[in-house]
């Protein structure tokens, strides 16, 4: 990022940025979604295939959740921007890929979902109610469809999966939309990422009781984590700030149920 665009306000930045992103996905998205699709590489092939199916209806598709996400109270200009423009449907598996657009998580093997699309817009809405995004961590990639997202709102991206097969097909997933902003790690997110650390946001996809004590050590002051905290079956997601060196704040946004937070990498 130059300097000059440090200066700018980081909403303006931060919309700016989202709609000319979607305005080239959406430019390539036709052709991706055509011939070329189907000479996509590895196992992004049977995602190509899936995507041909739907055809040039997945942004109409798109525009419909855009809308629900905006009757259920989703505002961000960037949000909205950022997911009316990624194909969703190229994050889940084939037999799934007419179903990514409704308000539902669907599983992505590995015993595993992507999040539902509201629990998404929600999770970056609150993100981007730090009083900087500059650099933000996400704990959980998953199938990189939050990721996405998240790249296209904020400064600098990274995003932990602890389970490898699942990191590789994030990779596969999110190789199309080149962000440059956004790096992948496999490793156990409950360490947090102490080489990259401090964040001024992180987001949580997982859920714990608490948020591990590394994750809190690295949040810079001022900054705020995103996170599903309680049980195995249900959740509050809660904004945890940090208000000073050793003061955190807490504040409940809605319930929520996640899969659980596990240490260490398979
Ligand atoms: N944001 C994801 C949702 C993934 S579900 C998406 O858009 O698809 C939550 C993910 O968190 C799972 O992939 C799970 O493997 C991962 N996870 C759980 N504990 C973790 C940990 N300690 N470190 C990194 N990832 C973890």
């Amino acid at each position: 990022m130059s300097a000059a665009d440090s200066r700018k306000p980081w909403m303006a930045r931060l919309a700016d940025s989202a709609k000319a992103r979607v305005r080239t996905s959406r430019a390539g998205g036709s052709s991706r979604l055509g011939p070329g699709a189907a000479k996509a590489p590895d196992g992004a092939s049977h995602r190509a295939r899936a995507a041909q199916g739907l055809g040039l209806t997945s942004e109409r598709l798109r525009e419909r959740m855009v809308e629900r996400l905006r009757s259920s109270g989703v505002i961000h200009p960037a949000v909205l921007a950022a997911m009316a423009g990624i194909e969703r449907h190229r994050f889940v598996d084939e037999a799934l890929a007419s179903r990514a657009y409704e308000d539902t998580a669907l599983p992505i093997g590995f015993e595993q979902t992507i999040s539902q699309p509201l629990i998404v817009a929600l999770m970056t809405e609150a993100v981007l109610g730090a009083p900087r995004v500059a650099r933000v961590l996400e704990v959980g990639t998953g199938c990189g469809y939050q990721a996405a997202v998240l790249a296209q709102c904020c400064g600098e991206v990274y995003s932990i999966e602890r389970i490898s097969a699942l990191h590789q097909r994030a990779r596969l997933n999110l190789r199309a939309l080149r962000l440059a902003n956004l790096r992948l790690v496999c490793g156990d997110g409950m360490q947090g990422l102490a080489e990259a650390a401090p964040f001024d946001a992180m987001l949580i996809a997982a859920a714990a009781s608490d948020l591990p004590a590394a994750l809190l050590g690295q949040l810079a002051i001022g900054g705020r984590a995103v996170a599903p905290l309680g049980g195995r079956d249900e959740q509050l997601l809660c904004v945890i700030t940090r208000a000073g060196p050793d003061q955190y704040t807490r504040q409940i946004l809605e319930r929520v149920r996640f899969v659980p937070l596990l240490p260490g990498v398979e």
